[in-house]
């Protein structure tokens, strides 16, 4: 197995709300010298094709329906010659900025196969209605979209959001992944946080994802309890 992670990073937009705002998303690409997974092309179609540099892209995956994400999707996925995969449940943010469907869909649990390696879907919901992380077991990595960000969870506070929602997903999915997973995000500087800490049987009961609730151990409900908008330090990620 000689699957990598890189990383690519584009400037754009996102508009939700009626609302515009300057952002700068990862791209990532996943897989070997011949082939690879393409998740969130945002923004920059050349600057991603040319990362990916002629090798074979088996799909584009998206993480959610927001537009700075899912906007460049179809052009990437016709420049590269794969289908673009949308969680469905994001379908209605998909139609805001195109006019034809999705190649397919992405469901809870879907596994997605490239150079020797395997990618998981896990609807995590919150951020979005269709959310969704890949899990990279055998990498140790979780491509996370929008749903964790350093510092916390992702920002719940525009249309199609719901904050419960969102750490519901992060205790049921994203809790019991091993101790060690590193987390790359949909945004933010690219040397990201590894989850720290894990209880036994697996269940991680520590402030996970997150480096300042990580700091040391604590109970899911403390973790919780530093994840609420009363006590997460503003400004608040606005994508
Ligand atoms: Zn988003």
């Amino acid at each position: 197995m000689s699957a990598r992670v890189e990383n690519v990073v584009t400037s754009g937009t996102f508009s939700l709300d009626g609302g515009t705002w300057e952002v700068d998303n990862n791209v990532w690409i996943v897989g070997d010298d011949h082939e690879v997974i393409v998740i969130d092309p945002a923004h920059d179609v050349a600057k991603v094709t040319e990362a990916v540099a002629g090798r074979r892209v088996l799909a584009v995956l998206l993480t959610h329906g927001h537009d700075d994400h899912a906007r460049a999707a179809r052009e990437a996925a016709e420049a590269l010659g794969a289908p673009v995969l949308l969680p469905a449940a994001d379908r209605m943010l998909w139609d805001m900025v195109h006019a034809d469907a999705p190649d397919g869909t992405v469901e809870d649990g879907q596994l997605f196969a490239v150079a020797g390696t395997e990618l998981r879907a896990l609807a995590t919901p919150g951020h979005t209605p269709g959310s969704t992380c890949y899990y990279a077991p055998e990498l140790g990595v979780l491509f996370s979209g929008d749903t964790l960000f350093n510092g916390g969870p992702g920002a719940t506070g525009r249309s199609y959001s719901d904050f419960d929602t969102i750490i519901e997903s992060i205790t049921q999915q994203l809790f019991f992944l091993p101790r060690d997973t590193r987390v790359l995000t949909g945004h933010g500087r690219r040397n990201q946080h590894r989850r720290r800490g894990a209880a036994p049987g697996g269940m991680d009961r520590q402030g996970p994802l997150n480096p300042v609730t990580s700091a040391r151990a604590r109970p899911v409900g403390r973790a919780l309890a530093a994840f609420s908008p009363r006590t997460s330090t503003p400004p608040r990620p606005r994508w």
